[in-house]
């Protein structure tokens, strides 16, 4: 036998998640000049993980990477099994048996957490449940979102705050020809929203929006932009920070609160308020969230290293809703290392570890691998990064060990009676979306059950 990546020993690996970071895992394996069969396995029947089911409805062009995954899918070697959770279908150590290796980019299902009391009350949300539903997230599609009372409020100002604030803000007429799950748009339709208020624990200086997120605040149909003139004074440090070139895109979202502030309200059914130096003290209410204590900050630290600090002065908020988005956190896996306090896989340069120690065969990539930072292109780069640690140990350990690989994994899953869903499946799947949506004008219209997806391919 041949060492691993020959036409007689193809390097087998198993890919975790079909997400950005899973599609440039698998570019960067084909790209290696190996011969290389890639098994992507998938939770949902369907592909393209936060580009699918994260990325807002309304930002279609973000979704042209999926344009790129279809050819990467292309390959020879290269299969999907979705509709199989590893875990719980699969086990880690049954893709270790039949892949030389298994690369997890399974990215950050879950949220991280307030820590305050009434957390947990009705009408507290995560952002992560509010955008899986609105892009028809099949775990999300039977939330509930009690849009009735006038206050909204959104913790956090990443530009995952940024999306959640920016669909509450929108009139149907803006969202109905995006690809938005259709349950969405008829709650949205009702909604009795017309302020909402998006929360920072610091200033307007650390807001982490881009300035491109940001901007669209400026051109919503039915919705003005609100901040304070008052709440844009800064410290020295904060000065500091604006000025330095490295910092560019802050000092461009900075402005855009500026020019926020100088505009003249106008005659908007929604305002979209911007405050700062504010945390989340405690959620009050009976049965359901009803009023959102805020305690006031000041910023302490250097510049770039500015911590909010509470001075014991708080303020009131009534609500009927409020989301937090500050942040997610990765999910663990059964028989994979995990690190519950940064929530992801512990790793160095990609390689699993575990107290320190080398786990072999496994590998990771994406949020689950470095923490949820970053754009869908940031994901390409260490993927790369992982793929050349892979294929580096795959060398030096030269391994001649043949791995069965897809033909191994088929068996086990029939065995087990699940019904997995290949590429040519999810096509008519996607087909069928895509013609629901035609009627409507729509990219597409998603499915939203896995049941309804399973239905249509029986
Ligand atoms: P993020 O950018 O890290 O923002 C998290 C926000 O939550 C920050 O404002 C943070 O404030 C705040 N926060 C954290 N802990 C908090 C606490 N205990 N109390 C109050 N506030 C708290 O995260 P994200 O918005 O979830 O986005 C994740 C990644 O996806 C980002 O890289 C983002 O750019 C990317 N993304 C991109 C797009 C796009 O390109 N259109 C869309 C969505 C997401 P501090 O700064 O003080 O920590």
């Amino acid at each position: 036998m041949s060492n691993s990546g020959t036409g007689h020993n193809p390097l087998r690996v198993a890919i975790v998640g079909s997400g950005p970071s899973g599609f440039y895992a698998t570019e960067a394996l084909f790209k290696s000049g190996l011969t290389v069969q890639v098994t992507m396995l998938e939770r949902l029947p369907s592909p393209f993980g936060l580009v699918r089911s994260g990325v807002a409805p309304d930002h279609q062009k973000l979704k042209q990477a999926i344009k790129l995954y279809e050819k990467i899918a292309q390959n020879d070697g290269f299969t999907f099994l979705g509709n199989v959770t590893v875990g719980k279908d699969l086990t880690v150590d049954e893709l270790k048996q039949n892949y030389h290796a298994v690369i997890f980019t399974c990215g950050a299902e879950s949220d991280r957490k307030l820590g305050i009391p009434g957390e947990e009350l009705k009408g507290s949300h995560t952002a992560t449940e509010f955008v899986g539903w609105y892009n028809g997230h099949p775990d999300y599609r039977d939330r509930e979102f009690d849009l009735s009372h006038p206050n909204a409020v959104i913790i956090g100002q990443g530009n995952v705050a940024a999306d959640v604030s920016r669909i509450l803000s929108k009139t149907v007429d803006e969202l109905k020809h995006t690809d938005i799950a259709q349950h969405a748009l008829d709650v949205l339709a009702e909604s009795r929203v017309s302020d909402i208020y998006v929360i920072g624990r610091r200033g307007p200086a650390q807001a982490k929006f881009t300035p491109k997120e940001l901007r669209e605040f400026g051109e919503l149909a039915n919705c003005d932009p609100v901040v304070n003139p008052d709440d844009l004074k800064l410290n020295a440090a904060s000065q500091a920070e604006l000025e330095d070139k490295a910092n560019a895109g802050n000092a461009k979202v900075y402005q855009l609160f500026r020019d926020f502030s100088e505009r003249k309200s106008g005659s908007k059914q929604r305002r979209c308020h911007f405050m700062f130096l504010l945390s989340p003290k405690a959620l009050i209410g009976d049965n359901r969230l009803q009023k959102l204590v805020l305690e006031i900050n000041i910023l302490s630290g250097d510049a770039f290293n500015q911590s909010a600090r509470g001075t014991g002065e708080t303020i009131e908020l009534e609500t009927g809703i409020l989301f937090r988005s500050i942040g997610y956190r990765g999910v663990p896996i059964p028989g994979v290392p995990f690190d519950d306090k940064r929530g992801i896989i512990p790793n160095t340069d990609g390689r699993v570890t575990e107290s320190g120690k080398f786990m072999s065969q496994l590998y990771t990539a994406g949020w689950i691998k470095r923490g949820p930072t970053g754009i869908i292109g940031t994901n390409r780069a260490d993927s790369v990064a992982t793929v050349n640690a892979l294929l580096e140990d795959i060398q030096q350990n030269s391994t001649k060990d043949g791995k069965a690989g897809v033909e191994g994994l088929i068996p086990l899953l029939q065995a087990k009676n699940i019904r997995y869903v290949t590429y040519p499946d999810w096509g008519k799947i996607d087909t069928a979306e895509i013609n629901a949506g035609k009627k409507k004008n729509k990219p597409r219209e998603k499915f939203t059950r896995v049941k309804e997806m399973l239905g249509l391919l029986d």
